[in-house]
């Protein structure tokens, strides 16, 4: 066997005083030398690492410099974030490597696939994806990923060299360069050039939203499995490609704290992560313990952090054959901080992630074999589970809403799970799967842990806390019908490449045309026929025409006395079915069964203003969310309203106004303003805890159900256990809905799944008609939630509509736009602005 050299990791020990100038020797281990040829970070961006809070576009021109001088590096660009940022990888590995890098990539892959299960991978290098800073304002991540960088390129001697040759090391040094960018303008702006450690100074308190997020306010670290984001879908391709052994995530958390290292809570451990991948895990954590232990730094692990919710960068690769890492790093949030550790330099942060960051890679040398084989044994044994029940499949689908479908089929595709067509039309279980569609899931195959992982429904749990969500079923969410079933009767060819979404539309017609809303993206169309000045009518009752079904919420329009004439108008249709995706049906009559298409039952829809407020006070997630959804997805224009001048504008020109979640709502004046504004015939929508906020200051009349819960028994140490279980951080919940209440329009099927991470229980209101939306009897679908809040939550109502003055007051206690994935109730806002006078 040959012989793997350890990399020995002395630090310079030396304490950095706080007013003290940082050098890099500060950062790198002593005793080894350094390729001149080789620029220094501060050669390059101007400063040293530490000195200032590094951009990104410095990072950017220093890690091409980087690569342009090193053999061991090669850079590429993944693709853009929404602000239009490089999102880098570096490939980090021996000269020789890099001649056979693709060579390499192919036979790592193998060791994964059922070709290369008895593979052997003695002579394999291991694969480490090292990614830094996914939310933004925990700095220290990308800034040590300089000197890393530097490290890995320059340094020389036998020990990087032996290394270099063991390892592919894939360098991800901004995993949110959007919000890294945002937070590094703050620290910077606010930095005082006599260092200023007292935690009241601005330098410490960002402006809202800060710069933990993406451009969307989004928390990245929760779209590892959805993967709906642009940074998302560049890593998992990378991922998907190199298969990691290692994958490390590094974080910063409060000021007061030291450095966490994985594993975390051994009790919240998702049930599909073998245990082996926690030995592993905590095997590894030797390596950081001991590089931890050089530098005089304190550390723990085993606490706090879980590894439960796969859409997160640490947890993601332990349903993939890797081992992801966890590492959090007490902040500075600016440059130097009091705390009760002492004074906490940023510097100091900088050089524990650098450590850490070298001491995973020590472990991979060291643990190669032990990690390859894991790897190789993990995917045998899922084939070997997955070949018991093999013709085990998975359908799903919407047979009136194509592009839903498509968008989960698509998570698939990036997630690399094979899926097939279905071969026929079919009524299966009572639900009908249309062939154009549908998608068949067949269960052999390797990545069938990740399957499970994302279509299961989990209501048993062994622990009543989460770090996270609890339940994540993705049919659940995309609200698609879908079943198993255990033949390959329904398995038609397998789709290597998903086709692109179309759109289509009838012939020209001089009387009218009609689309059905169930598809995702009527919204779009909707909102671009109404702003172009055509007329359009919904239809609030079933009709049909021409041998065609309409359902509940059909959208109508006429063609005579348009602004376009019936040529330009079917042009303009054509390119509205086209964008949109979905299918608009010429009408060659008035004359249907059902409502006829003049009657008063299809009533006129309007043009909509639509606003947003925003800023301190709101939920930023939730407000990223909502706008994410309408400028991303439906091309909708939303006027983002800062609560800091709310009370200053003039509303008049809104006719919809959204409220996020929030627990303190408005101010005075602004709440005035907002009522006199709903009565004048505004609609106002609020979500979660602003539902409470909206009946507190009598917008609405609701009555909550009180929770009376009170511990008993419960002693002051179980107390944090105690409360922890009575909180719904996030399940599904199943309602049955009135479809003829136009808060339902578009939806097929009369129970609909929700996610709700909120306690908040509103009673149904006394005339059933005004309840379109209850939860059932028995409404845990999947997920965690006390039997004390469950008991409340059973036949209580997450909608309410009511009239104030001319206006409208909407609430729903539930988020239904959820990390950009819950496709399934987006809807339900929509049609909260579309139809508030009719609902
Ligand atoms: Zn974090």
């Amino acid at each position: 066997m040959k012989k793997i050299l350890l990399l020995t990791l002395i630090l310079a020990t030396a304490a950095l005083k706080s007013q003290e100038k940082v050098t890099l020797d500060y950062y790198l281990p002593a005793n080894i030398t350094y390729n001149e040829n080789v620029p220094t970070p501060q050669s390059i961006i101007g400063h040293e690492v530490g000195e200032w809070h590094i951009t990104h576009d410095k990072l950017v021109y220093y890690m091409q410099a980087l690569a342009a001088s090193s053999d061991r590096v090669n850079i590429e660009n993944r693709g853009e974030t929404f602000e239009g940022r490089p999102l880098l990888l570096l490939t980090i590995t021996s000269p020789d490597n890099h001649k056979k890098i693709d060579q390499i990539q192919k036979e790592h892959l193998e060791i994964s696939t059922q070709d290369g299960s008895a593979k052997s991978t003695n002579d394999l290098p291991v694969v480490v994806y090292q990614g830094f800073s996914i939310h933004g304002n925990e700095p220290s991540g990308s800034n040590a990923a300089l000197v890393y960088a530097y490290y890995l390129a320059a340094a020389e001697g036998e020990e990087i060299e032996q290394l270099l040759k063991h390892t592919v090391i894939l360098l991800d040094p901004s995993f949110n360069p959007d919000g890294l960018q945002r937070f590094a303008y703050w620290a910077n702006t606010n930095k005082n050039a006599n260092l200023n450690p007292d935690g009241n100074d601005r330098e410490y308190h960002e402006v809202w939203p800060g710069g933990r997020t993406n451009h969307y306010w989004f928390d990245m670290n929760r779209d590892w499995l959805p993967v709906q984001l642009p940074e998302s879908r560049a890593r998992i391709a990378s991922f998907h490609k190199w298969m990691p052994n290692i994958l490390t995530d590094h974080h910063e958390m409060g000021t007061n704290s030291t450095f966490f290292f994985q594993p975390g809570e051994p009790n919240r451990v998702h049930p599909l992560t073998p245990k082996i991948n926690q030995e592993l895990t905590a095997e590894i954590g030797t390596f950081h313990a001991k590089a931890l232990d050089n530098i005089g730094s304190l550390y723990y692990s085993e606490e706090d952090y879980d590894d439960y919710y796969y859409g997160k960068g640490s947890t993601f690769p332990d349903v993939n054959g890797g081992i992801g890492i966890l590492f959090e790093q007490a902040s500075s949030r600016g440059h130097i901080q009091e705390s009760v550790n002492g004074i906490l330099t940023f510097p100091f942060t900088i050089r524990n992630q650098f450590a850490t960051a070298l001491s995973t890679i020590e472990a991979a040398q060291h643990m190669r074999i032990k990690l390859l084989q894991y790897q190789q044994q993990f995917f045998k044994d899922a084939l070997i589970e997955s070949s018991k029940n093999k013709t085990k499949t998975i359908i799903f689908g919407d047979s009136k809403d194509a592009a839903k479908s498509w968008h989960l089929a698509e998570i698939l595709q990036r997630q690399k799970i094979k899926f097939h067509q279905l071969n026929t039309d079919a009524v299966i279980d009572g639900k009908t799967f249309k062939k154009e569609n549908s998608y068949v899931v067949p269960m052999n195959q390797r990545n069938s842990r990740l399957i499970k992982a994302m279509f299961e429904k989990r209501t048993t749990f062994t622990d009543s806390i989460f770090y996270d969500i609890s339940a994540w079923t993705f049919p659940l969410a995309f609200n698609l019908d879908y079943t198993e079933v255990n033949s390959s009767t329904y398995l038609g060819e397998e789709i290597t490449t998903l086709k692109n979404l179309t759109g289509t539309i009838g012939n020209l017609s001089n009387y009218a045309y009609a689309f059905e809303w169930n598809e995702y993206y009527t919204p779009k169309a909707l909102n671009k026929i109404l702003n172009k000045g055509i007329r359009a009518k919904v239809g609030k009752t079933p009709f049909s025409v021409e041998g065609k079904k309409y359902d509940y919420g059909a959208i109508l329009i006429p063609v005579q006395n348009q602004e376009l004439d019936p040529k330009e108008l079917h042009a303009f249709l054509t390119e509205v079915a086209q964008e949109s995706f979905i299918n608009i049906a010429s009408i060659g009559t008035g004359h249907t069964v059902g409502i006829d298409l003049g009657s008063s039952r299809f009533e006129s829809l309007k043009k909509q203003e639509i606003a947003i407020i925003v800023g301190n006070g709101i939920t930023s997630y939730d407000a990223g969310e909502i706008w994410h959804l309408f400028d991303q997805r439906y091309d909708i224009k939303l006027t983002k309203l800062d609560t800091d001048y709310f009370s200053r504008i003039n509303l008049s020109r809104y006719t919809a106004i959204i409220i996020p979640n929030s627990y303190k709502g408005l101010d005075k004046n602004s709440t005035e303003k907002l009522k006199t504004w709903v009565k004048n015939g505004g609609t106002v929508i609020g979500y979660r805890g602003t539902t409470e906020w909206l009946a507190k200051n009598e917008f609405i009349d609701l009555k909550f159900i009180k929770d009376t819960l009170v511990a008993k028994d419960i002693s002051y140490e179980q107390k944090k256990k105690f409360s922890g279980a009575q909180v719904t951080g996030g399940a599904i919940f199943e309602t049955k809905l009135d479809r003829s209440h136009p808060i339902n329009f578009g939806y097929k099927n009369n129970k609909l799944p929700i996610f709700r991470n909120t306690n908040s229980y509103i009673e149904p209101n006394k005339s059933s008609y005004n309840n379109p939306i209850q939860y059932t009897n028995s409404p845990l679908l999947s997920g965690y939630v006390s039997e004390e809040k469950l008991e409340l939550l059973k036949n209580s109502v997450p909608f309410q509509a009511q009239r104030l003055g001319r206006g409208k007051v909407i609430v729903f206690t539930d988020n239904t736009n959820f990390r950009a994935f819950w496709y399934g109730t987006n809807k339900l806002l929509i049609n909260a602005i579309f139809f508030s006078e009719i609902l």
